[in-house]
């Protein structure tokens, strides 16, 4: 298909985009999908030929595994069009090999790399005019893995599918956002999938994050399920704490914390530029005292949807403070200059970003 890779594509385009009927400046994060997806299958122990078709719902039946054993992946990343048109994916090789850690983790085959990277960049290019180019828009990209295998036996599947759907994405606007201090349920142990994006941990966090917002909290700061005293992440953001003029986030070498890129970007923005980062346990109390004692500048999260989400104020059982609202804060500077290299405003001294052509 390219010059690069000798991988053979099939691409069915659709007759007619669906561009003209969307309504851009009306975008909810999620909702409206571009003209096509990829989609590869596999079978009978090998992979088959990947394509490219339009958009459309596609039949499963009742017996597919995925709907029984929830055994499937999922990766979350962004396309992004600077100025003149040209497009740049943000460090995409991080995605592919934590898609296939957490493929390993459930026990689906490895995907081939050039099914990924190459199905990134044609769908990407195909759907070059979905991208939105307002401050802070971009073009999100959903690749899933998926057992298909129809048999209602608790085992691994025979047959997957990989896809990569996409859809335009507005700026990241949620309002102020409160979370959480959560100390009765988890979302990860030791030994478990909490560093895999697996679809069921998502499922895992609704129930108790509907209580949480029943009290008034958008969000939730799951914490170790054993003791409840060290603060790990949120749903689908990495934390970060300022204590002082300190930045300091939870270690991902256990298999409890999803090892996000944002955060990995940012602890070496950070680092190069003369902020102090500690990687370590965070506990519950150092934090909350910090909150009492004003040491607790800032909690912010961390990952592609939002970025970088500052939080307005922070709650643990009985106690609850509003944090400051800081004039220079790190949630901003790190914000920008992580934005500035992803929309090709500035240098990219870390060759993070990956050209679409
Ligand atoms: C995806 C995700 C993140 C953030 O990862 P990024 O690579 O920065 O997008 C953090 N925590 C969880 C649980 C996630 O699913």
């Amino acid at each position: 298909m390219t010059a690069e890779t000798d991988l053979k594509l099939h691409i069915e385009k659709r007759p007619e985009s669906k561009l003209p009927q969307v309504d851009f400046s009306k975008l909810v994060f999620g909702q409206v999908f571009t003209d096509h997806m990829f989609l590869a299958d596999y079978k009978n122990n090998k992979w088959e030929e990947p394509k490219i078709i339009p958009y459309q719902a596609l039949a499963y039946e009742p017996s597919a595994k995925v709907f029984h054993y929830g055994q499937a992946v999922f990766e979350g990343m962004k396309a992004y069009k600077d100025k003149d048109g040209n497009v740049f994916l943000f460090r995409p090789e991080e995605n592919f090999e934590r898609i296939n850690r957490s493929a390993q983790r459930l026990g689906m085959p490895p995907i081939p790399k050039e099914y990924f990277m190459e199905g990134l960049k044609q769908l990407v290019k195909l759907d070059k005019e979905w991208i939105p180019t307002g401050e802070g828009e971009s073009l999100y990209l959903r690749p899933v893995y998926i057992a298909i295998e129809n048999a209602v036996a608790a085992s691994p599947s025979t047959d997957y599918r990989f896809m990569i759907i996409a859809s335009p994405a507005g700026k990241y606007y949620v309002g102020d956002v409160k979370v959480k201090i959560e100390d009765k349920y988890s979302r990860a142990c030791d030994g478990g999938v909490g560093f895999a994006k697996a679809a069921g941990n998502y499922a895992a966090q609704f129930y108790p994050t509907e209580l949480a917002k029943e009290e008034g909290f958008q969000q939730i700061i799951w914490t170790d399920s054993k003791e409840h005293k060290y603060l790990e992440e949120a749903g689908t953001m990495n934390m970060f704490f300022r204590l002082g003029d300190t930045l300091v986030t939870a270690p991902t070498d256990s298999s409890r914390i999803l090892p996000g890129i944002t955060r990995k970007s940012i602890i070496q923005l950070a680092e190069d530029n003369g902020v102090k980062v500690e990687v370590r346990p965070v506990t519950v109390e150092e934090v909350i005292e910090g909150a009492k004692n004003g040491n607790l500048k800032e909690i912010f999260g961390a990952g592609t949807a939002a970025t970088v989400l500052p939080i307005r104020g922070v709650k643990y059982k009985d106690f609850y403070s509003d944090l400051p609202q800081l004039e220079d804060s790190y949630a901003d500077r790190f914000k920008k200059l992580l934005m500035d290299i992803q929309y090709n405003k500035t240098e990219d001294p870390y060759g993070w970003r990956y050209p679409v052509k």
